[in-house]
């Protein structure tokens, strides 16, 4: 391919306070991809504009503000780990920090690194088209502003498109009404209140636990019970501190040499592989010992086999039947129909004790499935239950969600959710075959999404910096993948995922909402052949010249 002689230089840039204008590269978000994103290509000297929905950095941690939000990953597993000095100053104040530290922090980098200059707040991207004649993109924001880029980079969030269920009635409830990803800013007090929550994955598991230490009643509208798993959070006490100070290149080693890059790795063993007494006491260790580990530090097959699987999921089951006092409760709360880990594992503090309390109630909607929301509360098939507040824990339309929301179309016109339709096809889960100079951070089909988060978009960003640099350095103006390389990330994507149980049930892994029309068909949205494979591939790709691209 014979490069072209012009690089992407900057071109006019506007003024901060001006939305539009020519950049060479826009991101989209600015959450902890978005943000990384920014610094790292400011240090290459590129004109960067980055559009952002809220009115604030920080992505996850500036929308889910409900209460008892927090860290599953270990708060210094999570952190960025490109600045000495970043990681020297920062005192994480528990091994699981909850959402206001986590944001501060993230403001804190904002500020550190002057980021917030180059960013529009308040600014949804409602579309963006390629312009083949320019090798551009021109994106435009709901307030019909526009601007353009030769590079457009999503880094627009795995889990930041909320949904509401799919039940008539949402409009007319009268009382206080909150959806957990759209958090109101101001604190919302539940004392003496009859509240309503529905929804019990990971979110649900978080917010019911807090409100039930305060709520007057509590109503759980649950549809499918989950494993969850003890977070044994607690404090950092000052020599911890040092200690997490002094180790942070080996923590963060630990964490690249991990499967998901948490700081818990797959123990070598089978679980068949043991007696059933040392299975039995590896799995009462696991369950006494904080965050992932009873996930990720499990036996290596107990999420490819079923019987290893099986063996777990029965602890588990065991594990809430004796926490839970009422033992029609607990069968509820106990998951019957996928293994443990086929789904995320919520982690909890005390949150099958909830259920003993008197002021809690537990709804199946298995058996009484939610009729609508009245103006008073929340009508199942057998009763209104009479609520003054409703909690929608009803998560996100994950890892596409936000792509759907934007108009994205490519080379002739041809929009990215449409070509997504049936299933996201992509090149490492950088880039899709149409869509030229279009990188998505953390998106489907890439490590990212089945990760300790901000591990892999330190490896995302860091990869597509390189590659622009790479591009600039050769005078390259456009970069797509192939149509065959695409086929055959996309062939080899499903080809790992097939032999992980989870395939096998219904859940946002598997690009399933049942809230949401037509996401009712199982996709592959993951790429579950583990971070350090990943890797391995990207360097391999770029070390060869960025195989599989086609760069001009
Ligand atoms: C409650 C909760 C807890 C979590 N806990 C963990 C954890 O413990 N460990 C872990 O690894 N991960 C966790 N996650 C996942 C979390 O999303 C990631 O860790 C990380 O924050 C993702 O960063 P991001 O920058 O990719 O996306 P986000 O943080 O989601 O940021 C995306 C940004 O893009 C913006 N955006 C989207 N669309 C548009 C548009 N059209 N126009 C303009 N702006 C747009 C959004 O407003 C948002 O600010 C959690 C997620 C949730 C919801």
């Amino acid at each position: 391919m014979t490069p072209r002689a012009e690089s992407p230089a900057v071109e006019t840039p506007a003024g901060a306070d001006a939305p539009a204008g020519r950049f060479d590269a826009i991101v989209i978000g600015a959450g902890m991809a978005g943000l990384y994103q920014l610094y790292r290509l400011r240090q290459l000297g590129f004109s960067v504009r980055v559009f952002e929905a809220g009115g604030g950095v920080g992505g996850t941690w500036y929308w889910n503000r409900y209460p008892g939000a927090r860290f599953d990953s270990e708060s210094y597993s999570y952190g960025y780990s490109f600045s000495p000095e970043l990681l020297e100053e920062w005192d994480w104040s528990e091994h699981f920090s909850a959402q206001p530290e986590t944001l501060r922090y993230l403001e804190h980098v904002a500020e550190k690194f002057d980021l917030r200059r180059d960013i529009v707040f308040d600014s949804r991207v409602a579309s963006a088209a390629y312009d083949d004649a320019r090798d551009e993109w021109e994106v435009a924001l709901e307030s019909g502003e526009r601007a353009r880029a030769r590079f457009l980079i999503t880094a627009i969030g795995p889990l930041s498109a909320p949904v509401m269920p799919d039940i008539p009635g949402v409009e007319s409830f009268l009382g206080e009404a909150y959806h957990t990803g759209r958090w109101p800013h101001h604190p919302v007090d539940f004392a003496g209140k009859r509240v309503g929550v529905i929804g019990t994955g990971a979110t649900g598991v978080q917010v019911i636990q807090e409100v039930a230490k305060t709520a007057g009643h509590l109503t759980v509208f649950q549809r499918s019970p989950n494993y969850c798993a003890p977070l044994l959070n607690r404090p950092i006490d000052a020599e911890t501190q040092r200690e997490i100070k002094a180790t942070y290149p080996e923590i963060f080693e630990r964490c690249l040499e991990s499967h998901g890059c948490f700081l818990h790795k797959a123990d070598p063993r089978k679980a068949m592989e043991v007696t059933a007494e040392e299975r039995e006491a590896f799995y009462e260790k696991l369950y006494g010992e904080p965050g992932f580990g009873i996930w990720m530090g499990n036996f290596r097959d107990i999420l490819v086999d079923q019987d290893a699987n099986d063996t777990i999921s029965d602890f588990v089951r065991r594990k809430i039947r004796e926490r839970v006092k009422d033992p029609e409760v607990a069968e509820r709360l106990t998951p019957r129909d996928h293994g443990f880990g086929t789904r995320r594992v919520p982690l909890e503090t005390r949150y099958y004790e909830v259920y003993n309390q008197d002021n809690v109630r537990l709804v199946d909607l298995r058996e009484t499935p939610i009729a609508r929301i009245t103006p008073k509360g929340v009508e199942t098939t057998a009763e209104e239950h009479a609520l003054d507040v409703i909690i929608y824990a009803t998560g996100f339309d994950a890892i596409t969600g936000s792509f759907d929301r934007i108009d994205i179309r490519g080379q002739g016109g041809q929009r990215l959710r449409d070509k997504w339709a049936d299933g996201p096809k992509t090149y490492l889960g950088i880039q899709a075959a149409g869509f030229p100079n279009l990188l998505t951070l953390v998106g489907p089909h890439n490590a990212a999404t089945f990760c300790n988060i901000p591990r892999c978009i330190e490896q995302n960003v860091e990869w597509v910096t390189a590659l622009l640099a790479h591009m600039r350095e050769r005078g390259y103006r456009r970069v797509v993948p192939t149509e065959e390389a695409e086929a055959a990330w996309t062939a080899h994507v499903l080809e790992l995922a097939e032999r992980m149980l989870f395939t096998r049930v219904d859940s946002w892994f598997m690009g399933i909402n049942k809230n949401i029309p037509g996401k009712n068909k199982r996709t592959f949205l993951l790429y579950s052949g583990g971070a350090p494979a990943y890797r391995a591939r990207c360097d391999e790709v770029a070390a060869r010249g960025y195989e599989g691209f086609l760069l001009q």
